[in-house]
């Protein structure tokens, strides 16, 4: 247990040594004290966090399930080609699985890592449904909400005096925030609204019904126990008639849903 949380104090040091001064993320009223390359970075260490604790996070082998995988990536390919992803270039775009039908989730790390639970996978009817979670998450890093959210949540001061090294109980909080508490860190509703708006924006540009997500949180209302989905992406107030709203104000164009290759997705896996 110990040994992680070292890497990712190496890391996080790292992080903030370069991370001098104030930038400005990609929405313009948030102030993001980490670069780009620093989402990479941080994006790395919590890959290597992850593929270090199988226990947890269990990655179904792309060795093993080709066929998932190629339909996982030719959905990603989907969205990237759309032009309208900031870090395409930049950012890994990575899309592994974890083998846990249990676990109603997906979470994207900064730098572009996605996951996507088998229970999430699983629980989906059509490839729109999917394309529109994927979205989502994918939004979450291009938007580079992780980062802004750590420099609200732990402010500019604070995160000097750790640098200053005044405040070593509060790098241990952050750190342990980041190790055990991966895919948890909670967006603000904000980050709710824009990564949903641009999962609608992405999809519009492909032969996907746009309204992916929403039917995705339709369906969620059904949902038999809360999904875990929801404690890691807050659902805000309206979010299923602002997501018509967008799509309405893009044309409010149809699109397919895929059905037939979701099920060879999902019968692809173990
Ligand atoms: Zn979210």
């Amino acid at each position: 247990m110990t040994k992680p949380i070292n890497s990712l104090l190496i890391v996080l040091i790292l992080v903030f040594v370069s991370s001098a001064g104030c930038k400005k993320g990609s929405d313009e009223s948030i102030i993001n004290l980490f670069s780009v390359d620093d989402d990479i970075a941080f994006g790395e260490a919590m890959e290597e966090e992850i593929a270090a604790n199988p226990q947890d996070f269990p990655i179904l082998d792309p060795v093993a399930y080709p066929e998932a995988y190629q339909h996982l990536n030719r959905i990603r390919d989907s969205i990237l080609g759309t032009g309208l992803i900031h870090y395409e270039d930049r950012f890994e775009w990575k899309v592994q699985i974890i083998q846990n039908d249990s676990m109603l989730n997906a979470f994207a790390t900064p730098g572009g890592f996605l996951y996507f639970y088998t229970g999430i996978i699983k629980y989906l009817d059509n490839e729109a449904q999917f394309a529109g979670v994927m979205g989502h998450e994918m939004a979450h890093s291009d938007l580079r909400h992780s980062t802004n959210t750590l420099t609200k949540v732990y402010g500019v001061q604070i995160l000097l005096s750790i640098l200053l090294g005044q405040s070593p109980g509060q790098l241990t909080e952050i750190i342990a925030s980041l190790a055990y508490g991966l895919g948890t860190l909670a967006f603000s509703r904000d980050h709710e609204y824009k990564a949903d708006e641009y999962s609608v924006k992405y999809l519009y540009q492909t032969s996907y019904d746009a309204r992916g997500i929403a039917d995705f949180f339709i369906k969620l209302e059904d949902a038999p126990r809360p999904p875990e989905f929801l404690s890691t992406h807050p659902s805000p107030e309206n979010r299923i008639e602002k997501i018509n709203e967008v799509w309405q104000s893009l044309g409010g164009k149809e699109g397919n849903l895929y059905v037939d290759s979701y099920m060879q997705f999902k019968a692809s896996l173990p």
